[in-house]
Formats: C-alpha cells, sequence, structure tokens
C-alpha cells in the first residue's frame, strides 16, 4: 500500500526539525551558516551528509530553497510557484521502500550531492503538508526575529517563537508605550 504519511510514531515536531533547523540557520546564528559554499560543506558534513556540495551552483540551490521555503510558510500564489521552480533543479524522484510493518514509505531521492540533502528537506515538507503539520509553522513576528516555529497549541493561535524571546520583549514593548501615553 503506498503511503505518504509520515511514521505516526514520529511526531510532528521530530519531524520538522531538520526542516526547521535549515530555515531558522541564519536566524540563530550570528553568521550564517550556509553563507558560503565552504560553509554550506561544513553544514552538510556536521549532519551526515555523505556528499557535501559540489560547488556554487548545488549551494545557490540550498540557498534558494530556503529561501522558497520561508515564503512558503506564509502562503501565497507567488511563493508556491517559486517553490515549485526551485524543487524542479532538484531533480527529485519519488523512491519506494519497505517502512515498518511491512507498509509501503517513500521518499524523494536525487541524483548525488546537496540535492540530495534538499531531496531529504523536501521529502519532510511534503510529509508535512499531508499530514497537516506544515499548516502549524508560523514565522515569529517579533522584531528582528523571523524565527520559523512549530504552533504546537491546541487553539493553533500562538503567535511567537517563545515568551523568554519575543513575547515578554512585545510585553514590555505595549507597557512602554501606555506609560508614555499616560503621560502625554
Ligand atoms: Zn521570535
Amino acid at each position: 500500500m503506498l503511503c505518504c504519511m509520515a511514521d505516526p510514531v514520529v511526531s510532528w515536531a521530530e519531524q520538522l526539525e531538520p526542516v526547521l533547523r535549515f530555515l531558522n540557520a541564519s536566524v540563530c546564528s550570528a553568521d550564517d551558516p550556509l553563507a558560503s559554499v565552504a560553509a554550506c560543506r561544513f553544514w552538510l558534513a556536521d549532519r551526515g551528509h555523505p556528499a557535501p556540495p559540489a560547488g556554487r551552483a548545488d549551494h545557490a540551490l540550498l540557498l534558494d530553497l530556503r529561501g522558497a521555503l520561508r515564503r512558503i510558510v506564509v502562503p501565497a500564489d507567488e511563493a508556491a510557484q517559486r517553490l515549485s521552480q526551485v524543487a524542479a533543479r532538484c531533480r527529485v524522484t519519488p523512491r519506494f521502500e519497505p517502512g515498518l510493518g511491512g507498509r509501503c514509505v517513500w521518499r524523494l531521492t536525487a541524483p548525488a550531492g546537496t540535492n540530495r540533502y534538499a531531496a531529504d528537506l523536501l521529502t519532510i515538507v511534503l510529509r508535512s503538508m499531508a499530514d497537516g503539520s506544515w499548516a502549524r509553522l508560523r514565522i515569529c513576528p517579533g522584531l528582528d526575529c523571523g524565527l520559523v516555529f512549530l504552533d504546537t497549541t491546541r487553539a493553533g493561535l500562538r503567535t511567537w517563537c517563545s515568551m523568554s524571546r519575543c513575547g515578554n520583549r512585545a510585553k514590555q514593548a505595549r507597557w512602554r508605550a501606555h506609560q508614555a501615553r499616560e503621560r502625554c
């Protein structure tokens, strides 16, 4: 049986962790770990990727994929079209293999190099869109933040990446604005 869903024992957060790490790479550190071909090689090797990027084309593909995926967190026609164009450059094909309990599972695969990493990311994205978890991704509106996070609240109304990082800053800003109005 064809199965396009993620293994149910894998939580949404676990499933999306590699994608969130990829999308937030430049937000979480002062220097973008994908800023150069050399940095990108290190990033992939650090994740146990067997074939580091061959060169600038692969590096550019990863940067474009990151940009396209960040845009599609907030749905828009233009963002979907852009992601389709980047995905086409990944030259991915589906491969079917036996999974847990004998069920057939699929993954996207690509010839070699960076494309395999891109294929792994796209596999997670497609599974996430199929199981509904992609609709729970948000981009934090905090000042200078932009972190992509998974909203795991029951109501699905979480605004901030975290209260300690951005929620409290927003509260404090509102309080200061309130105090300033009081003084006027
Ligand atoms: Zn934030």
